[in-house]
């Protein structure tokens, strides 16, 4: 199979697996939600992004990052060389969550299949969490050491090995709506992806 061939035949089964998260009542978020978001971007990304969740104008517009964070997102990513098209981007919890709140353990557990399964169809070298509660999620997913809230600054923009793949915790973008007092190493932890 060509390397064409094996792309076409990944971005069939991410098409039907999109279909079956947009189709999705496994749990109670399917009530209270719009739209349930499946991932975006290449399915031969050797970056993947892992982002919480839906916010309201994703969940009403049923894309990932088409609110005030994604303009922040295609800012840090341009720090990187790199534009939305060339990465995959997902989230760790794929239906709104009333209220921002956060996810209880039985959501991500269940939702949680939709993202193994993007991993494995995607296979990218580098996973990118943004965020504590999703940093949190891929380490215990991957069976790397539990991570605490307190040790997060620390963990970002450094590059963890697990399984043949680099996993490089970061910020969301949305700590950049509220001021920018974290712009400027958020840029810099963003461009390390550039040597990833
Ligand atoms: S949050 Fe995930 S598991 Fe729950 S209904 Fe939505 S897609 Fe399904």
């Amino acid at each position: 199979m060509t390397h064409r061939d094996d792309s076409h035949t990944r971005a069939a089964r991410m098409a039907r697996l999109a279909c079956r998260i947009r189709a999705c009542r496994a749990c109670a978020l399917h009530r209270t939600r719009q739209h349930a978001l499946a991932g975006e971007g290449s399915v031969s990304a050797r970056i993947f992004l892992v982002a919480l969740g839906p916010g309201a104008r994703e969940d009403r517009e049923g894309r990932m990052f088409v609110g005030p964070s994604g303009r922040v997102l295609d800012e840090l990513l341009a720090a990187a060389g790199l534009e939305r098209h060339r990465v995959f981007m997902s989230n760790l919890v794929k239906c709104r969550l009333p209220g921002n709140r956060e996810p209880a353990e039985r959501e991500v557990r269940t939702c949680g299949r939709h993202l193994a399964a993007e991993f494995r169809l995607v296979a990218p070298r580098v996973i990118v969490p943004l965020g504590f509660i999703a940093t949190r999620a891929v380490f215990r997913m991957l069976a790397l050491p539990p991570l605490t809230r307190a040790a997060f600054g620390g963990a970002c923009g450094r590059i963890v090995s697990a399984h043949e793949r680099k996993i490089v915790p970061l910020r969301h973008p949305s700590a950049l709506l509220h001021g920018s007092r974290l712009k400027s190493a958020m840029l810099g932890n963003y461009a390390r992806l550039v040597s990833c």
